[in-house]
């Protein structure tokens, strides 16, 4: 999980969502003239295209790029089912592979929010060792646990991820030449860039290796 920063809300949400959100009200209080319908528009095309730019088209919680691999489920940071108000607010929506999605489901609990990707600092929350998840803070822990990031395909997906990278660390293990090393890491550190699968996991993985380098090099 990254940082994530919101892009400016799509034209169709500031048209329609103070509409949409009371119409879905009317619906949730049993209002039968309002079509079920109306609780799906946040799927608009544009919203989804808005999403995908601002995620790089990855899953908001574990990092996965999910546009090849699935449609990418329009998530909702605080579930519709418990948070309706909320349901076509631009700031409660972000991407999420569909396996983040169904274990997050309709997880809510006031004092006890899972961490928002847009509002905290996930790195305070949660580190890697490797392809694996450890956690800072309870908040961390929770919400780890809740999404299962530390899932078998998810680690698996990272451990060959980590592995594809054996090329520049034997070679920036192997140099002799300080400036060569320089431009090895640069270009390493380029497959950490946020628009990266696992980025964040790449970026804990150099730090550390980084540190382990510059002691042995002096
Ligand atoms: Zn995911």
């Amino acid at each position: 999980m990254i940082k994530l920063t919101k892009l400016n809300e799509p034209g169709i949400l500031e048209e329609n969502a103070e509409n949409w959100k009371s119409l879905y009200l009317a619906y949730k209080t049993g209002d039968k003239s309002v079509s079920k319908n109306i609780g799906t528009k946040y799927s608009h095309k544009e919203v989804k295209t808005a999403l995908i730019k601002e995620t790089h088209g990855k899953c908001a919680y574990c990092e996965s790029k999910i546009l090849h691999t699935s449609f990418g489920d329009i998530e909702h940071i605080l579930p519709k089912s418990e948070i309706p108000e909320k349901c076509f607010e631009w700031s409660n929506l972000t991407l999420a592979c569909p396996v983040c999605n169904n274990r997050k489901r309709d997880y809510y609990d006031n004092n006890n929010l899972l961490i928002d990707p847009y509002e905290d600092e996930p790195s305070a929350h949660l580190f890697f060792a490797g392809p694996l998840v450890s956690y800072i803070s309870e908040r961390g822990n929770l919400t780890g646990l809740k999404i299962d990031l530390n899932r078998t395909e998810l680690v698996e997906n990272r451990t060959k991820h980590l592995k594809s990278l054996d090329g520049f660390i034997m070679q920036i293990q192997n140099t002799t030449l300080p400036e060569l090393r320089t431009a090895l890491f640069d270009d390493l550190r380029k497959t950490a860039s946020i628009s990266e699968e696992y980025s964040k996991m790449v970026r804990d993985f150099i730090e550390v290796f980084e540190s382990k380098v510059s002691t042995v090099n002096g």
